[in-house]
């Protein structure tokens, strides 16, 4: 019987994500199969469940909507703020990213806008809003550890902390 995917396996995968333009925004490193321990939500929501059942080197197009994948785009998470609040050797352009004090805590933000002295920032994941097009490729199956489901994640290659 071969192995299928399922709660508590720890599965390795290559894939490719592409965007709703068909621009590549993400891919697992080459000959290096992406590693998580599944049912623990180590990744998106809406491709853990259509992996789930998947067997090795069974080869998959995923579509998962934004709700089960980066969110939907919150408006709330767009703010404009004065650009003396940013460090003042900073050449400030749109696609940097820095680190902001949000009302849930720490948040990256991205700068998307600079018009003179004001900066439209936003919180939102670069890929909320957007369906998350995955091409995977299931490279392996295993049981995982009983120390990897205490810890809830994969210790790759013996790691151990
Ligand atoms: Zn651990």
């Amino acid at each position: 019987m071969p192995q299928k995917i399922a709660n508590g396996k720890v599965v390795g995968f290559t894939y490719t994500l592409k965007d709703d333009q068909g621009q590549t925004v993400d891919q697992s490193q080459p000959q290096q199969p992406f590693e998580y321990l599944h049912g623990h939500q180590n990744i998106v929501s809406g491709l853990e469940k259509q992996l789930d059942g998947m067997e090795e080197g069974e080869e998959r197009k995923v579509e998962v909507a934004p709700e089960e994948g980066y969110g939907v785009f919150d408006e709330s998470l767009v703010f404009r703020v004065p650009a003396a609040n940013f460090p003042q050797d900073v050449d400030l352009k749109p696609g940097m990213q820095f680190q902001s004090e949000g009302p849930q805590g720490a948040m990256v933000v991205t700068v998307t806008e600079v018009q003179d002295d004001v900066v439209t920032v936003d919180g939102n994941h670069p890929l909320a809003g957007q369906r998350l097009h995955f091409d995977v490729k299931i490279d392996s199956i295993r049981e995982a550890t009983e120390q990897e489901l205490q810890h809830g994640h994969v210790h790759a290659h013996g790691h151990d902390h």
